[in-house]
């Protein structure tokens, strides 16, 4: 099942869109859950152990203005870094120059701030006067469902919800002046999210490609089970000691590709269409300005 966030005369909605992917029908949400996009959507199910069902009139997708699924999420996004060996060996020079023996033995986890999140096809503000070295990163993103502290990773794959596509646009610069990485990864606009949620019954996290171009040019391409922490692993360790909450997000790192591990480096400009595709997810994509 598909959970998409969308405006539709102005008004925000969630739905679930169709098998052909055409049409998308609403679910029933008082103005103010739906305000908080599929958050809503994922409280009610974890409260009620079943999903809601949707009612009403089917719209086209066409018709509608996809927002990010999670326009807010409920807090700090995490995010791992570090967490494909061909990205960490294609910034073993710059970013992870101080951990590239210990590749293996834990995730690089750090947050991103939930008002960097925009949509799908939002534009992509750059930080004029800030940065001079804005990046990409394709990512596949979980959802928590249900909560909970010290998850094992056994039993992890019960607490996701399901999953999407974030862009962890970074300001390289800035990612390394400060040493901690969340000011060159939370600029307003640094998190386009969507195009909506792939419930966990309809995607195995572990076989699926995540790419991106940048004006139509191939960048990133890789397989999700290449990942150095797959899923599992990643909510077990999110959890250690800390409650995840439904609607929680930790995305899951990105693939070698990044405009930083080329030779010689390449950021994005002004004009520049970023486009990603998570497969069994679908595509984001985010013009900067
Ligand atoms: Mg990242």
């Amino acid at each position: 099942m598909r959970i998409a966030t969308y405006r539709l005369h102005g008004q925000r909605q969630v739905g679930v869109v169709s098998a052909d992917g055409r049409r998308i029908t609403p679910l029933p949400l008082t103005p103010e859950q739906a305000e908080r996009g599929a958050q809503a959507v994922i409280e009610h199910a974890v409260a009620h152990g079943r999903p809601l069902e949707p009612r009403g009139e089917a719209v086209a997708l066409t018709d509608v203005v996809l927002d990010a699924p999670l326009p807010r999420p409920i807090r700090n996004l995490w995010c791992a870094g570090r967490n494909y060996h061909a990205h960490a060996k294609e910034l073993s020079g710059s970013v992870f120059k101080d951990s590239a023996a210990k590749v293996d033995e834990w995730p690089i986890v750090f947050s991103k701030v939930p008002e960097s999140v925009v949509g799908p096809h939002a534009e992509v503000h750059m930080p004029v006067g800030v940065s001079e070295q804005i990046d990409y990163e394709v990512e596949l993103a979980i959802v928590i469902g249900v909560g909970g502290r010290n998850i094992a990773r056994a039993d992890a794959l019960k607490h996701v919800y399901g999953y999407t596509i974030v862009n962890d646009v970074t300001a390289r610069d800035v990612q390394l002046r400060h040493q901690q990485w969340d000011l060159g990864k939370s600029f307003d606009t640094f998190c386009p999210m969507g195009p909506w949620i792939v419930t966990a019954d309809a995607l195995d996290p572990a076989k699926s490609r995540v790419r991106t171009w940048v004006n139509g040019e191939p960048r990133q391409d890789a397989q999700t089970a290449d990942m150095i922490f797959d899923v599992p692993t990643l909510v077990e360790t999110c959890s250690r000691g800390i409650t995840l909450y439904p609607g929680d997000v930790i995305a899951t790192g990105t693939p070698a590709g990044v405009g930083m591990g080329m030779k010689p480096q390449r950021w994005l400009k002004a004009g520049d269409v970023v486009r990603m595709e998570v497969d069994g997810i679908g595509v984001i994509e985010n013009r900067f300005v």
